[in-house]
């Protein structure tokens, strides 16, 4: 089991009544620790608050993007071909590409040694609400009693940040993907849905599967129930407080990951907030804005037709789907499209359409 160390006994104690924070970034998860510290290597003087709760999450990474991360050595197990199994009469598909699990331990410890190196501080608190005080400054309220004033909050308490912040009214509805998965290295997914597939549904599909397979299950070590929240609206620009990972909507709508994502794009959002804090935000950060934006509703797009159709259409979409060229299948599961891809993207939809079950599909989708 996880002996993940306490971010109380490595970071200094965040008081308050000394020097005003540059910047106080709210939640302990794997998106919060990587851009405090990328902030505090910037000279920003950085608070981080939260529960001081371990990772519980196991997170599933190709191995490509984790090892481009520098973070190869957290991943503690690696299959080195990914198979997609649709149904029982048509062959698996190989994808070519390694998948990892991820260790919640050594990417804890990781990313814990980055804001200790960085100088980070530290309170453990759920944060009750963040209000502005007069002279300007933002003040976060901590259920402890503390109230931490600084110059600008980063909220990244995950999916459910709908307390500490402001999101679109009117955006897309939120959809959910439920796995169910057992420690012999099988897990079954309820890729999304508008609404929750029960657990126990999950759970007696994947028996009966490792059944036909003649799989004898003689011990399950592990368990694993995930719900995460996909699709959704994006917090509002206008208020002061920032979001990142999560909270901000990160999660890929049509694969339920982000932690890759938040990872990589830490570093970038620490310069823009470094900007930001020197009052010269620039205007190519607001194209970078608009570039993301534009990525995540083709990515809607994939999530809204993969939520229209059934089991038969699914299928069709992941053998149309697994024989697009790596650089266009792996774009689009890796949130590396951005405006400058757009070639790309319209080649990607012109395959799906020229592919006759593509172009089948497309047709049903857009008709219903
Ligand atoms: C079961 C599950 C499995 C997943 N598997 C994968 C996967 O395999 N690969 C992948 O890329 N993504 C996966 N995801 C999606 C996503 O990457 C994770 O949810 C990831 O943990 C998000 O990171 P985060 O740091 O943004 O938020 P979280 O990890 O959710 O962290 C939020 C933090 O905020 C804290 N917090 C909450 N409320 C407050 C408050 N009021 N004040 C202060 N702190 C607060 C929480 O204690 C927590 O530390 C999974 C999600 C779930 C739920």
């Amino acid at each position: 089991m996880d002996n993940q160390p306490k971010l109380t006994d490595k970071l200094r104690l965040l008081l308050v009544g000394g020097e005003i924070l540059d910047l106080v970034v709210i939640g302990c998860g794997p998106a919060i620790l990587a851009l405090a510290a990328e902030s505090a290597k910037l000279g920003l003087k950085v608070g981080l608050i939260g529960p001081d709760l371990p990772f519980t999450n196991n997170y599933g990474v190709w191995e490509d993007e984790f090892k481009d991360l520098g973070l190869e050595r957290c991943i503690e197990h690696v299959w080195r071909d990914t198979i997609v199994y649709l149904d029982e009469r048509s062959d698996p598909i190989l994808v070519g590409r390694a998948y990892g699990r991820v260790s919640r331990q050594l990417l804890h410890e990781e990313l814990l040694s980055r804001c200790v190196e960085s100088g980070v501080l530290y309170r453990s608190s759920k944060v009750d609400r963040i209000f502005e005080a007069n002279d300007g400054h933002s003040v976060v309220a901590c259920e402890d009693g503390v109230s931490v004033p600084c110059r600008l909050v980063t909220v990244a308490s995950g999916a459910a940040s709908g307390k500490l912040l402001q999101y679109e009214v009117g955006g897309p509805r939120v959809s959910v993907q439920t796995a169910y998965g057992v420690d012999i290295s099988k897990i079954l997914s309820c890729l999304a849905s508008k609404d929750a597939m029960a657990f126990d549904l999950l759970k007696r599909k994947l028996m009966s599967r490792l059944e036909t397979m003649g799989v004898k299950l003689l011990k399950i070590y592990e368990e694993e129930w995930s719900y995460i929240p996909v699709g959704g609206s994006l917090p509002n620009t206008e208020q002061k407080n920032l979001a990142f990972g999560a909270a901000a909507t990160m999660v890929h709508p049509a694969t339920g990951y982000s932690v890759v994502r938040s990872l990589s794009e830490a570093p970038n959002y620490a310069s823009v907030i470094a900007k930001i804090l020197k009052g010269n935000h620039s205007k190519d950060e607001l194209t970078y804005e608009r570039n993301k934006k534009c990525q995540r509703s083709f990515f809607l797009f994939g999530l809204a037709l993969i939520l229209q159709l059934d089991i038969d259409g699914i299928r069709t979409f992941f053998r149309t789907f697994f024989r697009l060229p790596n650089w266009m299948s792996q774009g689009f599961l890796g949130s590396t499209l951005s405006s400058a891809d757009l070639a790309m993207r319209i080649r990607l939809v012109r395959h799906l359409l020229s592919d006759p079950t593509g172009a089948t599909m497309i047709r049903t989708y857009l008709t219903l």
